[in-house]
């Protein structure tokens, strides 16, 4: 393990050690923050003029407004990413719903949830009553996903990273249309890749560690503020600690005790990379038995489009189109005008103008909502993360790189952080924040 081999971050030049961290995302700052509180200054550097990297918000310049690059959710089982809003004091501004909405085309609606006085229950249990009634899956479908169910939730997901989840899902015997209405969905929106491309493991990760792990677990977080605001409270807490926040500062270049800025060259007594996979790429140094790992990574784009209606068309918080091609909705307003839209996995949709994605979304909405026809939109506006996120396959769940290579200290290596660094997680919050957690402690903090 590349833990066991760091030693304790220790004065080297005199004065309290200090590290260079380099990304502002969820990684670059679950690391910094950790490295703060045992003592550590930190230098967090940052390109954009705000933090959260993927997980933000912009200014609108059409509506003047701050919205979301793309809505995020989390789990109930997401506890680091929890315990690091705590450390934000932003745990208030999640807004947690039990149920979940799926909803048919012509607008019939299932609801899952756990049964009430029951939450208590382990497991998948605690839905058995919702998913019984549910009315978008067959009597088939239905029994051939409980007995799945029942395989996950006893297998050992890491002997399953060599197969696709399409195929062990084959090879259980599932039914087309339980693929296509339950499967998929959960997965695409998990893990942004298709069940013919995601591994089965990192599949298995998220009904073990969600659904089957009982309902709290499996509630969905739903942010109450703009992404950006959750993190406020970083500058302060690294300041306080000796460290500082440079926004707006691109890096150039950095090895394992530099880093470079338009500027000048800062010297550290260890640097954390926590830039996006590609990007992490082009920095270590030919040397580092990590580029052939790191090359193994695939992207899959993800498109949110925001549609402020002219009268509310979804009554619900949230709301799952069984095999639409907008494939969730969250209403971002109390009387439910204003909606976003989530497609992952949507390389279908890469090509298509704003306009053309607009209308799509729309004929869903009235194909699916049928008392939202008539309603007219009054502004839209979609965003294509062309790399959103890296697909969990094979090749890839083989190959995610620690945080250090195996053998290496820091101040000899470059410290990684990432979602796609090895903590298990597909491409997530809760995955970025773990990431950046290991590589404080590969630091010995
Ligand atoms: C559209 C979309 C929807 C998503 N939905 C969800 C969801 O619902 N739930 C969920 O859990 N996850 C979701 N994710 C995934 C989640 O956002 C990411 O996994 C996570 O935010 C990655 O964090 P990170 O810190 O590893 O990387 P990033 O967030 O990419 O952070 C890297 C940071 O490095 C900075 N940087 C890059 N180059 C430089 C440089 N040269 N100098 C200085 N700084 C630099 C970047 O600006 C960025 O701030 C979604 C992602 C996308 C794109």
């Amino acid at each position: 393990m590349n833990e066991v081999n760091a030693g304790r971050l220790s004065r080297r030049r005199g004065g309290p050690p200090r590290v260079g961290v380099v990304g502002g995302g969820l990684a670059g700052l679950a690391c910094a923050l950790r490295l703060a509180r045992a003592g550590v200054k930190v230098t967090l550097f940052e390109q954009r003029r705000r933090l959260g990297g993927r997980a933000t918000s912009f200014v609108d310049q059409q509506s003047g407004e701050t919205i979301d690059n793309c809505q995020h959710v989390a789990l109930g089982c997401c506890d680091r990413y929890l315990a690091l809003l705590g450390q934000l004091g932003k745990l208030d501004c999640i807004a947690w719903h039990d149920r979940q909405w799926w909803v048919e085309e012509g607008g019939r609606t299932s609801v899952l949830e756990p049964m009430r006085g029951h939450r208590w229950l382990p497991g998948f249990a605690s839905h058995a009553a919702s998913f019984l009634r549910a009315s978008f899956l067959s009597v088939q479908d239905k029994a051939a996903i409980a007995t799945a169910m029942g395989q996950i939730a006893l297998v050992d997901r890491d002997s399953h990273r060599d197969v696709t989840f399409g195929d062990w899902l084959a090879q259980q015997n599932q039914p087309a249309s339980a693929i296509e209405r339950f499967w998929t969905p959960v997965i695409v929106s998990a893990c942004n890749g298709e069940v013919s491309r995601v591994a089965a493991s990192s599949a298995m990760h998220v009904f073990q560690d969600g659904l089957l792990a009982g309902a709290s677990a499996s509630r969905i977080g739903v942010p109450t503020v703009p992404l950006v605001a959750l993190y406020d409270a970083a500058e302060m807490l690294l300041t306080q600690a000796g460290g500082e926040l440079l926004l707006g500062e691109t890096v150039e270049a950095l090895t394992a005790t530099t880093v470079t800025t338009r500027a000048c060259e800062w010297a550290f007594d260890a640097v954390v990379c926590a830039v996006p996979v590609e990007k992490a790429r082009r920095w270590l140094p030919a040397s580092d038995v990590r580029l052939v790992q790191l090359a193994a990574a695939e992207h899959s784009p993800i498109l949110g489009v925001h549609v402020t209606f002219d009268r509310p068309v979804l009554q619900t918080p949230h709301a799952v189109l069984v095999c639409a091609g907008t494939q969730w909705l969250f209403r971002k307003d109390e009387r439910g005008c204003v909606v976003h839209a989530v497609i992952s996995a949507a390389d279908a949709w890469m090509g298509l103008s704003e306009e053309q994605i607009v209308a799509r979304v729309v004929d869903d909405v009235q194909r699916w909502m049928p008392s939202s026809r008539g309603a007219r939109v009054v502004r839209a506006r979609s965003v294509k993360e062309r790399m959103a996120t890296f697909v969990p396959t094979p090749r890839f769940e083989r190959s995610r790189p620690g945080a250090l290579p195996d053998g290496a200290r820091w101040g000899e290596a470059v410290v990684l952080a990432g979602d796609y660094c090895d903590t298990d997680w597909p491409a997530t919050m809760e995955g970025a924040v773990r990431s950046g957690e290991r590589a404080a402690r590969a630091l010995g903090c």
